[in-house]
C-alpha cells in the first residue's frame, strides 16, 4: 500500500496495491481478517516523511472502517486524515442510486488532500455473502466516478482490493476477480482520458506511465 501511495505521488495519477485486509485493524488490536492497518501505516509513513500534508481515505468496502477510525482517534489525526466510510448509511439496494448520484459531491471532501487511498471493495455486491446492495454495473459506475473525479482534480489515488467473498459454482473466486478487473479497467480508462485531456491543454501528462 505504501509503495502504491509513493508511486501515485511520483506519477501524479495513481497506482494499485493488489492487497487487502486493513481497515478493521485498530491501534492495539487485529480484527475481521485484518492484522495490521496498512492504510494508516501508509498515512503515518507519508506524514512522518512530510511527503503529504493531508491524506484522504475513501473506504467503499461493504463494512465500516472501524480500525481506521480507531487509529485516527487514538493519534488525533483528524486534521491530517479525511476518512469516509459510509457503511452505516449505505447498505440496501434502494440506497444504490442515491449513493451514486451523491458520490461526485461526496468526493469534494477530498479536494484539499494531497493523495487519496481508495478501498475499492468488491463485497458491496448484491450477491456477496457479506454484502448486498450494488450490482456489478453499479460497482463499475462507482469506480468510474471515483477515478474520473479524483484524476480530473489532479489528486493522485492509490487503490486496493478490500473485501470480496463470492464463490462460483465450483468454489472459485472468479466473481470477485471480475469486479476487481472492472475497477482496473475504469482506472486505466480514467488514466488514458486524463492524459489525453492534459495533452490537449499542452501539458505533458504521464502517457508513458501506464497503470
Ligand atoms: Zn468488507
Amino acid at each position: 500500500m505504501l509503495a502504491a501511495a509513493q508511486a501515485a505521488l511520483i506519477n501524479g495519477m495513481g497506482a494499485v496495491a493488489p492487497c487487502s485486509g486493513f481497515h478493521h485493524a485498530g491501534y492495539r488490536y487485529a480484527s475481521g481478517f485484518c492484522t495490521f492497518n496498512g492504510l494508516m501505516v501508509t498515512v503515518l509513513c507519508l506524514l512522518t516523511q512530510t511527503q503529504v500534508r493531508r491524506v484522504g481515505i475513501l473506504d467503499l468496502d461493504e463494512h465500516w472502517g472501524d480500525g481506521t477510525h480507531d487509529i485516527i482517534e487514538h493519534l488525533g489525526l483528524q486534521a491530517q486524515v479525511e476518512h469516509y466510510s459510509p457503511a452505516s448509511t449505505c447498505y440496501l439496494e434502494e440506497h444504490a442510486e442515491p449513493f451514486l448520484a451523491e458520490l461526485p459531491r461526496t468526493l469534494e471532501r477530498f479536494s484539499d488532500c494531497d493523495l487519496v487511498l481508495y478501498q475499492a471493495g468488491a463485497d458491496p455486491h448484491v450477491d456477496d455473502p457479506l454484502g448486498g446492495w450494488l450490482t456489478t454495473e453499479q460497482l463499475r459506475v462507482r469506480d468510474q466516478i471515483v477515478f474520473d473525479r479524483l484524476l480530473q482534480r489532479g489528486i493522485p489515488v492509490a487503490w486496493n482490493l478490500a473485501g470480496g467473498y463470492q464463490r462460483d459454482s465450483s468454489g472459485g473466486i472468479q466473481p470477485v476477480l471480475d469486479i476487481h478487473n472492472n475497477t482496473m479497467a475504469e482506472f486505466a480508462r480514467a488514466w488514458e482520458q486524463t492524459c489525453e485531456a492534459r495533452l490537449a491543454k499542452g501539458s505533458p501528462g504521464n502517457r508513458s506511465l501506464r497503470p
